[in-house]
């Protein structure tokens, strides 16, 4: 229990504060090494044991096949829409289905390495498309599995008839839910919404995918090269990866009604979901546009009835200890991010400040 204000920021995100805690408490001699983890030698025995916990806990926690390989790399999101192609295309065709901004720009980006064609596109339906345009001789097939800004999420991963390699981006989700790996090629997120501090990209990749990059793929971005040496071809963000296992931890003991670890994240991730949807929907006053069968469990985008009074809402929402409720730019309105570590309580103060502002102001 803490005094600290609800935080709905869509990433950089909160994280769960014993874990703030504990790195606080570590900061200056990590386990009596007498080094704080920030000036530990990557190669030394003690990062190296950091590095190795929490890669193990994150296969254990999403149930990550033998035949993938955990990457842990740098450049973001933004950087695998260059990274993936790079790697994966052999400048051939990928097929990208748009469900919103991110797989928007993910195609764009493909579009320097690769014919890139888009297989369907959600415009402004709020519900993704049944029918996918795809190619058979394609490289891969790009989806992004949780669209942060858009609020769409895919509840089932698409199985692909045609046996092409699916690559999601989960930079959004990541760990909010199991993953069904025998329909996935490669799976790619950054660090800073569920996981830990921004600067940390995980990569999950097949073995077979392994070994096609473009010789133009920088070496620190070759995913052969990097799961040669167990991620430390260069020096990885060895901070963000300590943050990143605490938080592991946190999720493997987490206990919520009766199941423990990922199953319990996922139990407390969808009745969060339902209660803001639910709030949301019974109001007059605040409405979400996005179909029920796809709609985000972790960043809920919301438009006021009347517009004008957005920023009173955000000061009010403030001073009541929720911040950061203010929606992307290019969608408008208010957005709640309810990532893995937001307590059922900030969502409950949320959606008592919803009824109570729309009572003054509906
Ligand atoms: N994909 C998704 C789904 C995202 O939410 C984001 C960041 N909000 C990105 C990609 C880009 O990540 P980065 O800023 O780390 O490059």
């Amino acid at each position: 229990t803490s005094a600290r204000p609800f935080n709905f920021a869509p990433g950089p995100a909160t994280l769960p504060e014993p874990v703030l805690r504990q790195v606080a408490a570590e900061m200056l001699d990590w386990h009596g090494s007498g080094m704080s983890v920030m000036e530990m030698s990557h190669r030394g025995k003690e990062f190296g044991s950091i590095l190795e916990a929490a890669e193990r806990d994150l296969r254990e926690l999403l149930a990550v096949p033998a035949n993938f390989r955990i990457l842990f790399m740098q450049g973001g999101g933004l950087g695998e829409n260059a990274i993936v192609p790079m790697n994966l295309s052999r400048g051939g065709k990928v097929d990208v289905v748009v469900t919103g901004s991110w797989s928007r720009k993910s195609a764009a980006e493909a579009r320097r390495y690769a014919d890139v064609q888009i297989a369907a596109d959600i415009g402004k339906t709020g519900v993704i498309p049944r029918d996918w345009a795809l190619r058979d001789d394609a490289a891969y097939v790009h989806v992004c599995t949780n669209e942060t800004i858009d609020g769409v999420e895919f509840h089932e991963l698409p199985q692909l008839a045609t046996g092409v390699p699916l690559v999601i981006d989960v930079s959004s989700h990541l760990l909010s839910r199991p993953i069904d790996w025998s329909r996935v090629g490669l799976a790619f997120g950054g660090a800073q919404k569920n996981i830990g501090p921004a600067g940390m990209t995980m990569v999950f990749v097949r073995d077979d995918l392994l070994g096609h990059a473009l010789d133009i793929c920088p070496s620190a971005f070759n995913y052969e090269t990097v799961a040669a040496n167990q991620s430390m071809f260069n020096t990885p963000p060895t901070f963000a990866i300590y943050v990143a296992g605490l938080v592991f931890q946190w999720v493997k003991g987490l206990e919520y009604a009766g199941k423990r670890g990922l199953a319990a994240i996922e139990q407390r991730n969808i009745d969060k979901a339902a209660l803001l949807y639910g709030a949301l929907d019974a109001s007059g006053f605040f409405k979400n546009h996005i179909d029920p069968s796809c709609r985000s469990r972790m960043n809920v985008p919301f438009l006021l009835k009347d517009d004008r009074l957005n920023e009173t809402f955000l000061a009010e929402a403030k001073s009541a200890g929720l911040l950061s409720l203010k929606g992307h730019k290019s969608v408008g309105g208010m957005r709640a991010s309810i990532y893995n570590a937001m307590p059922l309580e900030g969502v409950q103060a949320l959606v008592g400040f919803l009824k109570d502002f729309e009572a003054r102001h509906g």
